[in-house]
């Protein structure tokens, strides 16, 4: 979320071609679009998580499910929101970087992407390919 206010911010301040905004073109818009919609998502993802753990129900796949899409999700919205930023998205002025790097190893402190896609393929099923 630190990444997509600060892309938004940044595409509404940066003037680029004929003295435009850059979030006047629609492919700056499709990406901002990408990462709201995407958030919004992982969001209503660990909301329905804690709605299963306060009802005594949820699952060890049901985390793996949470942790892996929204790391993934987190990463490929700092990847966007530097690209938005151009060559300032490298610069430690703004936050990306700091988070794009912390993203990478929270992909595999929080139990690696690929590892997720077993436990769940596993519970989907029924069959372990560890
Ligand atoms: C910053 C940081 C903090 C950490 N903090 C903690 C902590 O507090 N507590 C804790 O317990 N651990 C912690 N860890 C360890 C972390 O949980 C492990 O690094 C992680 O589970 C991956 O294990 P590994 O490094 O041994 O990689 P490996 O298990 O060697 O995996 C390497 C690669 O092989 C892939 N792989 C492994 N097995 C399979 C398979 N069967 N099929 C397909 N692909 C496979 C993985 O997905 C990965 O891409 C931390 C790690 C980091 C980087």
């Amino acid at each position: 979320m630190s990444c997509y206010d600060c892309a938004l911010q940044y595409a509404i301040l940066r003037k680029q071609w004929r003295d435009q905004p850059i979030a006047s073109h629609q492919l700056v818009q499709d990406k901002l679009t990408w990462m709201i919609s995407e958030i919004t998502k992982a969001q209503l993802l660990v909301l329905q998580v804690g709605r299963l753990k306060d009802a005594g129900k949820v699952e060890h796949q049901h985390i793996s499910m949470a942790k892996r899409n929204n790391v993934w999700m987190a990463l490929e919205c700092a990847r966007l929101s530097r690209d938005i930023l151009g060559a300032n998205g490298v610069a430690d002025d703004y936050p990306i970087m700091r988070h794009m790097m912390n993203l990478e190893s929270v992909k595999t402190y929080e139990g690696t992407h690929d590892v997720h896609s077993l436990i769940i393929g596993q519970s989907v099923t029924g069959i372990d390919a560890f």
